[in-house]
C-alpha cells in the first residue's frame, strides 16, 4: 500500500475528535505532499533543519506541530515555523518561547510534554512536578498552554504503554479542573503507530504516526 492509501485509511478509522498529526522526520516534501493529498491536515517535525528543508515546497496549507526536543538557540526559529510546540519540557525553554514569540507578535499554543515513565535520560516534566509547573509558566502572555503530551518508555508490548497513556490522562483532568487562567487543557498527545489505538482508548485526542503511513524509516 502506498502513502496516499495508509493515510486515508487512518483518517477514515479514528474516532470523531482524535487529529491525526502525521510525524515526518526522514520523509521527503513528496511523500509528504502525498499524505496531504490523501486529507492530512497537520504535519510533525522532529528537527528544525528538517522542516526548514520541507516547508518552502508544502507551505501553510497544513498545520505545523514541533515534536522533537527543543535546543534553546533554535527556538527563534521554531516559533517561527511552527504553528503549535508539542514538547515543552523546560522553565527555561518556556521563557525563551515566551521571548522570542513577544518579538514575532506571534500567539503560541503549546502542549506539555510529561515525562511519563520518569526516566532520566528524557526530556519531560514528571508527573508530580507538572501542576507546579503550570503554575509557574500559565500568565505568560504569548505563550498558551492547551494540553499535554507524552511518549512513555521504549517497550515490548504496546499494551505496556496502558498505564503511561492512563497517568498523563489523569494529569490531563487534574490541571483541567484546576481552572487556571490562561490554560485551556484541551489536546492529549499520545500514541504512535504501535500504540495510538491503546492511546485513544485511553482518552488522546491527537494520535502521532509515522510509519503507519509512511512505511519503515531508513534512518533515525
Ligand atoms: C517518530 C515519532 C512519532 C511517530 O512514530 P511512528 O512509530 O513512526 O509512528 C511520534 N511521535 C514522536 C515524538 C516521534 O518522534
Amino acid at each position: 500500500m502506498g502513502i496516499y492509501e495508509n493515510a486515508k485509511r487512518i483518517l477514515s478509522e479514528l474516532p470523531e475528535g482524535v487529529e491525526l498529526v502525521t510525524a515526518a522526520k526522514t520523509r521527503t516534501a513528496d511523500e509528504i505532499k502525498e499524505a496531504i493529498r490523501a486529507g492530512v491536515k497537520i504535519i510533525g517535525e522532529n528537527y528544525l533543519q528538517e522542516a526548514e528543508r520541507v516547508f518552502p515546497q508544502i507551505g501553510r496549507v497544513v498545520k505545523w506541530h514541533f515534536i522533537g526536543a527543543i535546543q534553546k538557540r533554535k527556538v527563534k526559529k521554531i516559533v517561527e515555523l511552527f504553528d503549535v510546540i508539542e514538547t515543552l519540557g523546560s522553565e527555561e525553554i518556556a521563557f525563551e518561547i515566551e521571548k522570542r514569540a513577544t518579538q514575532q507578535n506571534k500567539d503560541i499554543p503549546v502542549l506539555i510534554e510529561i515525562n511519563s515513565g520518569k526516566e532520566p535520560q528524557k526530556s519531560g516534566i514528571f508527573p508530580e512536578d507538572t501542576v507546579n509547573f503550570v503554575e509557574k509558566i500559565h500568565n505568560l502572555t504569548h505563550l498558551h498552554i492547551v494540553g499535554l503530551m507524552t511518549m512513555g518508555p521504549l517497550v515490548e508490548d504496546p499494551e505496556d504503554l496502558r498505564p503511561y497513556f492512563r497517568l498523563t490522562r489523569e494529569l490531563f483532568e487534574t490541571v483541567r479542573e484546576k481552572n487556571i487562567p490562561n490554560v485551556k487543557m484541551r489536546y492529549l498527545s499520545m500514541g504512535m503507530s504501535a500504540s495510538y489505538k491503546i492511546a485513544i482508548e485511553e482518552g488522546a485526542n491527537i494520535v502521532r504516526i509515522g510509519t503507519l503511513i509512511f512505511g519503515p524509516r531508513k534512518y533515525k
